[in-house]
């Protein structure tokens, strides 16, 4: 069993900061473009206007940048970034991305699921949601076999259809949902990218079709199969 895939060049560090709320977002999660130090920042606490609270800023670094963990986390790299103007660093850790799958989630009785199945960039709520879809799936088929005597086929079946929700859904909206913060034009993005144009539509049809394969392609649902399949 391999896990394949890449890891990309750049390293991101994630910083928790404490940062006096000048103004309080109207959305709390806020992805930064930028060709090098893309950013995503979310709250760790309820922000309060006028009050400092924890946020969480990762920031990607230079691609092969080869320093240490010490000196990449360091305050004073950090302080070098694009950054808030008033902010006290609390924690800083650096860690390496991947878009990564084993080939396959079976081996006699041995299964895979969530990050020991696969792993994905952090842009997109995809990794640790992936996984309960998976725990999901694959509890619905030890149910069948266990206690309703079904075929173990099904694990077969259940190792086939979440790779395949990987292959077809999650890596490829992930990989873009993180190509887009940095490989985009900023200056151009709102008017010649579609999932830019998409998010800024204001017609229904439009964020159904966007929100659809989270509902129809995402998750498993095994009973269905299994009824396909005659098992
Ligand atoms: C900084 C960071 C931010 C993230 N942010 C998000 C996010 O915003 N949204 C999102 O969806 N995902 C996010 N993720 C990814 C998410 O954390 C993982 O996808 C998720 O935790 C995977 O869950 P898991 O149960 O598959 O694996 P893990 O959480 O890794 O759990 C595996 C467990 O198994 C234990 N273990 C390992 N080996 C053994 C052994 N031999 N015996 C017994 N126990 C063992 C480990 O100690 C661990 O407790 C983030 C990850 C990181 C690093």
């Amino acid at each position: 069993m391999r896990f394949t895939g890449h890891t990309w060049p750049e390293q991101l560090v994630a910083t928790d900061v404490l940062m006096k709320n000048y103004e309080v977002p109207k959305y709390p999660t806020a992805y930064v473009m930028h060709p090098t130090y893309y950013t995503v920042m979310t709250p760790l606490a309820e922000p309060k206007l006028g009050e400092t609270s924890l946020w969480r800023f990762t920031i990607a670094q230079q691609p092969g940048d080869t320093r240490s963990a010490e000196e990449l986390a360091h305050p004073d790299h950090l302080r070098s970034l694009p950054r808030p103007l008033e902010y006290e660093i609390i924690q800083a850790s650096l860690y390496r991305i991947h878009q990564r799958l084993a080939t396959t989630l079976r081996r006699g009785r041995c299964l895979l699921a969530g990050d020991a199945a696969h792993v994905n960039n952090p842009y997109g709520g995809l990794s640790l949601n992936t996984g309960i879809l998976d725990a999901s799936a694959l509890a619905d088929a030890l149910e069948m076999i266990l206690n309703e005597g079904r075929s173990e086929e099904l694990l077969n079946i259940y190792s086939q259809e979440r790779s395949k929700v990987f292959q077809k859904f999650v890596d490829p909206t992930n990989t873009y949902n993180k190509l887009r913060l940095h490989a985009t034009d900023p200056e151009t993005a709102a008017e010649e990218d579609w999932y830019f144009k998409a998010l800024n539509s204001k017609d229904p049809a439009v964020a159904q079709e966007m929100a659809a394969p989270y509902f129809d392609t995402w998750p498993t649902d095994m009973r269905k199969l299994a009824a396909k399949r005659g098992l």
